[in-house]
């Protein structure tokens, strides 16, 4: 895609999500390059009373946390086994093709154990398969799936670039919601998998994968958990909510919000890009 197209694009996607005027972004002018992620938050916390997005009070200065992982798992985030990333996520997804440690064993037609660069510092986590994706192994192949793709081209982030993948690894009978038990029992996939790509970000999809992977009760709402970035892990681990894309297919009236979070994602990873550099 050329820049005029994807500004086209970018126009298109803006429109479809219901915004009014063109904040512009542009992956090489974060907010403040030279601030901390934590302080770039703040600034982004001045502007959220105009409508943009509002950084996490729960930082963990203050108050650290270990999402998915229990606090004595932390500090092995990030010791993964590096030499081949590819050949251990294929170990991972034989066990999972294999499990049948929760009654959604029966009913799947395939397993979803997730896609995408093992070298990835996004990662995206929905909640469980749907019918398209049960029927080709593969995650966010159907209606959501597409809407994910342009979703994130919208901020210039290639899908190939990223690793997808979803709560539970069957899909549950009818779309249902995942059920505390399977998510427990499909946690170890999940965490494996944490460990072994080790992203500096995570998009979490939807309530069930932001509940998950903060770990928090199941009457938190998601509206309480977007539009914040999550510091895990001593900030080794950032975590950004989102509506699940299936949600914004459903209900318009969330794509404003889906949209500023998006925002947000793509000034956290500018933000990441600049201190590396
Ligand atoms: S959902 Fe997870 S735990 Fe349940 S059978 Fe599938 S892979 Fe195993």
């Amino acid at each position: 895609m050329n820049p005029k197209e994807w500004l086209r694009f970018y126009m298109e996607m803006a429109q479809w999500f219901g915004v009014e005027g063109l904040y512009f972004p542009s992956a090489k002018e974060p907010p403040d390059a030279s601030s901390p992620p934590a302080q770039q938050g703040r600034a982004a916390s001045e502007q959220g009373e105009k409508g943009e997005v509002v950084r996490a009070q729960p930082s963990l200065a203050s108050a650290p946390q270990a999402g998915l992982f229990g606090e004595e798992e932390a500090s092995e985030l990030l010791v993964v086994p590096t030499e081949d990333r590819r050949k251990a996520l294929h170990v991972i997804e034989e066990a999972v093709a294999n499990c049948t440690k929760c009654p959604l064993a029966q009913t799947r037609t395939k397993v979803v154990p997730g896609v995408g660069d093992p070298h990835a510092q996004l990662m995206l986590i929905g909640e469980a398969p749907g019918a398209q994706e049960d029927k080709r192994g593969l995650p966010f192949v159907g209606p959501a799936g597409q809407l994910l793709t342009k979703m994130l081209s919208a901020i210039q982030i290639q899908r190939e670039a990223v690793y997808i993948t979803n709560v539970v690894k069957c899909r549950p009978p009818r779309n249902r919601d995942p059920q505390p038990e399977e998510i427990a029992s499909c946690r170890p996939f999940l965490q494996a998998q944490l460990r072994l790509i080790s992203p500096k970000v995570i998009l979490a999809l939807g309530a069930f994968a932001a509940r998950t992977i903060l770990s928090k009760p199941p009457k938190v709402s998601l509206s309480s958990l977007r539009g914040k970035v999550w510091e895990l892990h001593s900030g080794k681990l950032l975590v950004i909510a989102t509506y699940h894309p299936s949600a914004l297919l459903r209900y318009p009236q969330y794509k404003k919000l889906a949209w500023q979070d998006l925002q947000l994602l793509q000034r956290t990873l500018s933000s990441l890009s600049s201190q590396e550099a």
